[in-house]
């Protein structure tokens, strides 16, 4: 690993002068994805600027039909807070069901975001619970947030600073975990809203994606039965050595029926 310099800092504002000053700086959230790519050599940054000392991107808090979650909470903290229990119950659940406690103690929900993991828990949950994403300079649609393997709509220079999930009517997440990490080979995110059904699905391709289909079979009526003979085809899902395209193609639509039976109690 590299030797480089690491800062501290306290605010928002703080963090963005040191990034900016950096030849190849990077920030550092909880450390959960960015420490082992380091030790791979994966990324040589001349400076670490770590966000824990930010208490502005801290909390958790609800407005109106909103639940505010800051980039620096954890997962713990999400799976524990009373407040996202009331308010939506399946992603308390889902951060519960990351990892391990290790990873969530000190994983937080920006850094999993900003990183985009295909296989992560979050996106699914940012595009089934129709969330937007905040920066220090913008506000991102979850729609327009994943744009690839690894790959966000943020700016090199750009600090994600909080979530606003849309509190659904009723919803549930359903994951076939890999049994190594927890991580999603595929996991399902299934909200109801009075305008309709949104579905997002991660693990199963290259990144995180809304199942249109899905979604409008469900819409006109919300049961497991209204998912009845759909397919996705395995030619747009991943294939790795722990599942292949045609398997995950085969997990999706169970994996969203179980959503929809978890959802409806
Ligand atoms: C053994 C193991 C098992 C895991 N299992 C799961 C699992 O089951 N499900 C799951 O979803 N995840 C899993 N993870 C990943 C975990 O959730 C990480 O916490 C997460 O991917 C990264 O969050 P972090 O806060 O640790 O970010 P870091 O590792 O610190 O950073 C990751 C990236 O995000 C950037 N970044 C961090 N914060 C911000 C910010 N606020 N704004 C902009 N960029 C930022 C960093 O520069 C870096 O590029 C696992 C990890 C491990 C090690």
């Amino acid at each position: 690993m590299r030797d480089f310099q690491f800062h501290r800092p306290s605010t928002v504002a703080e963090a963005l002068h040191l990034l900016r000053q950096a030849s190849a700086g990077k920030l550092l959230g909880g450390g959960q994805s960015l420490l082992p790519v380091l030790k791979l050599d994966m990324a040589e940054p001349s400076d670490l600027v770590s966000l824990s000392g930010v208490t502005e991107l801290r909390g958790i808090r609800t407005e109106g039909n909103q639940l505010i979650i800051g980039a620096f909470t954890t997962h713990a903290e999400v799976a524990a807070s009373a407040e996202v229990r009331a308010k939506i119950p399946s992603l308390a659940r889902l951060a519960d069901g990351i990892g391990d406690p290790q990873v969530r103690n000190r994983g937080t929900l920006g850094g999993s975001l900003a990183h985009a993991d295909p296989a992560a828990d979050y996106p699914a949950a940012v595009l089934g619970l129709s969330a937007t994403v905040h920066t220090d300079r913008r506000t991102v649609p979850a729609d327009r947030f994943f744009t690839g393997l690894f790959e966000t709509a943020l700016e090199p220079d750009e600090i994600l600073t909080a979530v606003r999930f849309t509190i659904p009517q009723r919803a549930a997440y359903a994951k076939f975990a890999s049994h190594a990490s927890r991580y999603a080979v595929v996991g399902v995110m299934v909200a109801q809203y009075p305008g309709g059904v949104r579905v997002g699905v991660t693990g199963a391709g290259p990144s995180a994606f809304r199942w249109t289909a899905a979604e409008s079979a469900l819409t006109a009526r919300f049961a497991p039965e209204s998912l009845a003979g759909l397919t996705y085809p395995a030619d747009d899902l991943t294939s790795t050595p722990e599942a292949t395209a045609d398997y995950r193609a085969h997990l999706l639509p169970i994996m969203t029926k179980r959503a929809v039976q978890t959802a409806l109690g």
